[in-house]
Parts: C-alpha cells; sequence; structure tokens
C-alpha cells in the first residue's frame, strides 16, 4: 500500500514538473509561408532573418518557405534568350539611388552594368503615328568627342524645344526622390507602418497619389508640349500608361528615365536567387498556391499539386489582382486592374520607310510615341547593334503586335518572340490601397504598395516594412516599438544614414 502510495506521488509529481517545464518553454518561432518568389518574397525573407533576433527585434523565426508557380525564381525581373543572348524581358533598369537594390547587389557580390538601352545615351524620336515631332541627332561614331559633342548638342535642341520646363521636370522629380529617401531613415527615425497611407503620408508622399501625373505637372509649371511630349513617352515607356496615371507612379516613372541608370550583369532575377539562397529559405518551385486558409491559429496554404503547409505566419508577394487562391476566411481587397504590357524582341532591321525614311541608320535608336490612337505601339528601342542591318530591338506595346504590323515594320524578321505580362498596376487617381495586414492576424499583403508605384526597389521597401511588421508583432509590439528604438546596424551591411 505505501509502496503504491509513493510510486502514485512520483508520477504525479513528475507530471506536474514536465506541465511546468512545458509551461515556462517559450513557444517555437513561428514559422513563415511566403506566396511568390520575386523582389518582395526574396527581400521579406532576408529582411526577416537579418532583423530577427537582433539588436532592434527580440523575436526569432523558424522555418521559412517561398512557394513560386514556376520553375525559376524572380517573378518580374526575368531575362529572356535572343539569338543567343541575354536580355531582360521585365524588370531592366534600376535607379541610382535604389539603395536596397545596391546593397544587395553588393552582398550578394553581384556586377553592376550600366544598360546600353538607358534612354540617356540614345538618339530618341517621338513618333505620332505619322511623323517625327520631335528628334534628337544620331551619331554613329564610337570617338568618345564626337559622341560628347552630340550628346552636348542634342541638350541644346531639348532645350530649345521645351526650354526651362526641362528643370520643373527634374525638380519635381528631385523633391519626390528626396522624399522617398526617407525610407531609408535608421530604425530610430522611421516607424513601422500598418498601412500603405500611413507609409506614404509619413514619407511626404500621399497626396501625390490622389492626383494626376498631369495635374501635378501643370501646377509645377511645365509647358504642355513637354507633358504631351516627353513626358508622355516616358510614362508610356516605363508604365505603358498615359500622364493621367498617379503623381507619385509618374514621378518615379521620370526618374526611371534619368542618366546613371544600372542592372545587374546577366540578369536582375539574381537578386531574388541571392537573398533566397542566403536566407536560409525552404524553396518550392512548380507549387502553386490554391487556396489559403486559417485552421487554429495556423495557415493552411494548399498547392495544386495537392501538397498542403501550414505556418503562423502568411505572406502574399504576388499581386492578388488576376489571381485565383481561395481564402477562408474571405478577405476584401479593393478591385484593381493591372497593365499589360506586350514585349516583343525582334531580332532583324527595321523597314525605314515605316518611319517614312529610305536608310535605316537614320530611325533613332528609341523611338517613343505620344498618347494617339493612331500608334500601335509605346516604343522601340536597339537593343544590341550587330551590324548596320542587323539589330535587336525591344518594342513595349499595350496590346499583342500582330505578324501583320510587325510585317510592316520590319524589313527583316530572323527571329521574334512575345511576351504578355501582367504588368503593374493600371494606375489612377486617387489611389485607394489594399491592407496590408489583411485579416487583423498574421497574413501580409506586400504588393498593396503596388498601388503607390510598381519598381524593383518600390517592392524592397515595401517588403521591409512587412518584415519589420512581423517582427514587431511578435515581439509583442505595436507600430513601432521599444526596439525599433535600439541603435541600427549589425555590420552586415551599412545602410545609408547620410540620407
Ligand atoms: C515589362 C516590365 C518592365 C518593368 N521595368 C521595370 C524597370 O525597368 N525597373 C524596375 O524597377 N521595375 C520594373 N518593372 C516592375 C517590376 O518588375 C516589379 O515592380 C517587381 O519586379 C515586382 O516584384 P514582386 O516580387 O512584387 O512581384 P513579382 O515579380 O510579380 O513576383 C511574384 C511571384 O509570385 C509568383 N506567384 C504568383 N501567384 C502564385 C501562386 N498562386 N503560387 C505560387 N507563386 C505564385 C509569380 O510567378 C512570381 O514569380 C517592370 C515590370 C514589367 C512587367
Amino acid at each position: 500500500m505505501t509502496e503504491k502510495l509513493t510510486k502514485k506521488s512520483l508520477l504525479t509529481t513528475t507530471l506536474i514538473f514536465t506541465l511546468l517545464l512545458l509551461s515556462s518553454a517559450s513557444p517555437p518561432p513561428p514559422t513563415v509561408c511566403i506566396i511568390g518568389s520575386g523582389i518582395g518574397g526574396s527581400s521579406v525573407a532576408h529582411f526577416l532573418r537579418r532583423y530577427s533576433n537582433s539588436n532592434h527585434y527580440d523575436a526569432e523565426i523558424g522555418q521559412i518557405r517561398i512557394f513560386e508557380r514556376h520553375g525559376i525564381v524572380g517573378g518580374r525581373m526575368a531575362t529572356i534568350s535572343v539569338a543567343g543572348e541575354t536580355f531582360e524581358a521585365g524588370a531592366s533598369i534600376l535607379h541610382p539611388k535604389n539603395y536596397h537594390a545596391l546593397e544587395f547587389t553588393k552582398l550578394l557580390n553581384l556586377t553592376i552594368k550600366k544598360p546600353p538601352s538607358s534612354m540617356s545615351g540614345l538618339s530618341l524620336g517621338i513618333w505620332d503615328g505619322h511623323k517625327f515631332v520631335f528628334k534628337t541627332f544620331t551619331s554613329n561614331s564610337e570617338i568618345p568627342i564626337v559622341q560628347r559633342f552630340v550628346s552636348l548638342a542634342n541638350s541644346v535642341k531639348m532645350f530649345i524645344r521645351y526650354g526651362l520646363s526641362l528643370f520643373r521636370m527634374a525638380n519635381f522629380v528631385e523633391r519626390t526622390v528626396d522624399r522617398f529617401l526617407k525610407y531609408y531613415n535608421a530604425f530610430e527615425s522611421r516607424p513601422v507602418f500598418e498601412s500603405v497611407e500611413e507609409m506614404l503620408k509619413w514619407a511626404g508622399l500621399c497626396n501625390l497619389t490622389t492626383r494626376t501625373l498631369g495635374e501635378e505637372l501643370v501646377e509645377a509649371g511645365l509647358s504642355p508640349l513637354l507633358i504631351e511630349e516627353l513626358v508622355t513617352v516616358i510614362t508610356r515607356i516605363n508604365y505603358g500608361q498615359s500622364v493621367s496615371i498617379s503623381g507619385l507612379a509618374g514621378a518615379v516613372s521620370l526618374a526611371g528615365a534619368g542618366g546613371s541608370l544600372w542592372s545587374i550583369e546577366g540578369g536582375n532575377w539574381q537578386m531574388a536567387a541571392g537573398l533566397i539562397n542566403e536566407s536560409n529559405v525552404v524553396l518550392h518551385l512548380h507549387q502553386e498556391i490554391e487556396s489559403l486558409s486559417y485552421v487554429a491559429g495556423l495557415y493552411e496554404l494548399n498547392s495544386s499539386k495537392g501538397e498542403s503547409y501550414r505556418c503562423e505566419v502568411a505572406v502574399i508577394a504576388t499581386p492578388l489582382d488576376e489571381l485565383n487562391i481561395h481564402f477562408t476566411p474571405s478577405i476584401s481587397i479593393p478591385e484593381r486592374k493591372l497593365q499589360h504590357t506586350f514585349t516583343t524582341f525582334v531580332r532583324g532591321c527595321l523597314n525605314p520607310k515605316y518611319f517614312g525614311f529610305n536608310m535605316v541608320s537614320v530611325i533613332p535608336e528609341l523611338v517613343g510615341t505620344t498618347e494617339s490612337s493612331d500608334v500601335p505601339f509605346s516604343s522601340i528601342s536597339v537593343l544590341r547593334r550587330h551590324n548596320e542591318k542587323d539589330m535587336t530591338y525591344k518594342i513595349f506595346s499595350r496590346q499583342l503586335m500582330s505578324e501583320e504590323l510587325l510585317d510592316q515594320m520590319f524589313s527583316v524578321r530572323n527571329e521574334t518572340i512575345k511576351i504578355n505580362w501582367g504588368a503593374y498596376p493600371h494606375y489612377h487617381a486617387p489611389e485607394v490601397f489594399a491592407a496590408v495586414i489583411l485579416d487583423s492576424k498574421n497574413l501580409y499583403y506586400v504588393n498593396a504598395f503596388e498601388n503607390a508605384a510598381s519598381t524593383i526597389e518600390t517592392s524592397a521597401v515595401a517588403a521591409e516594412n512587412v518584415a519589420r511588421l512581423i517582427l514587431s508583432r511578435f515581439s509583442g509590439q505595436q507600430g513601432s516599438g521599444i526596439s525599433d528604438l535600439k541603435s541600427f546596424g549589425d555590420g552586415k551591411y551599412q545602410m545609408h544614414s547620410d540620407l
């Protein structure tokens, strides 16, 4: 009897002790499931790893899974091979002040290259469907002094046509870029944002999303001629849209037409690939997520292959607008249309007669277009000049380029590749933004920020904020918490505290 009692009390003590131990142990770190392996998804993974368990956030992050429906990472950063040569098919250029992209490049040991397609170096013609309303001088000379002279002559030609409005345009862009640079401030002076509106208001950028670019530029004192011609050319190239896009998307688009633009040697997609590699991520390629349900404190993701994954945190890093992911409980986001951009690559030679010329050499290397129903394409540019009659061209258009049209435009076509991108939001002012936290729990939407602007860098900035938001909430804080006040920098790479 006594022996039985002793055994029983020993068992009870062990049980209580185990229970006590279990209750005092901290819960396992949250697991994160990210849908999309573009720059948005890969940056979320990077910043989660970089900031977790740091002097900023005491939260730890467990396993991170990234799901990608395609067999390659990078999303809208992708390359294409035309006649054996590789070109950017989607996002091709970066701005010199894209500081996250610059830091990723450095961290991942990637090589910067100046793309030959940067607008500044090419001869430009503005085509209205019937004639060139403006054309810079074309020089095929390789001699630097001749190139410099032509470039100077072109600047004078531009100034004669557009006058001081050119400086007003540059000022408008610089003011906007300066405000955007606040997103690189140290944590001490930069809160974590729970909504895109809050994020934009804080940087002084929100008003720019409430009016069109056209309205903003008229107020900034630009002449109608500059807006109808050069500005329109740029917005059509960069966003496939007119100057009725919002002022912020417009300013970002204009910034993408300046000097010192760059890209990554071998393809910008390597940024996403590198970030995924260095972030201890389980990558699931060819795994399209079809449904996402919140079940007993976990998000259950089901793929088209019938596989199922559970995570404490789910991040949507792709535009939801044309996707059919089934959410339980359902989520609500404002309706948003994507602008489709058709990118057509042609190896061959343009037909000078299409543009009213006799010689192909007088066709500008970059043909931009005005807003007119007579123009069936947005731009055409020379990517590579193999010789006088053999070049690789890139055409942007809002509609598929028909074979008939291409036959009219080209006298020789050796290879043609067409891509249909659900490219970026169709911008309109005032913009309405989806929530960043879609369900008030742990379901996050990086691409809510795309209504502000769609670029590699803006995706990285939005992703960094989502990573901080997740960490701050798991550190038991909301918004900018105590750990946000700690000093910045773990020495892995330096942020730009001088900005
Ligand atoms: C033609 C074109 C030109 C551009 N030019 C520039 C430029 O010069 N400079 C610049 O900075 N930006 C440019 N952009 C914009 C830039 O590409 C985007 O803003 C940026 O790449 C968006 O990255 P993301 O990660 O948010 O989305 P994405 O790159 O679209 O990544 C989303 C990923 O999610 C995957 N996915 C979607 N649904 C599912 C699912 N259900 N399950 C699993 N995976 C899924 C997709 O396959 C994709 O890989 C351009 C875009 C286009 C299309």
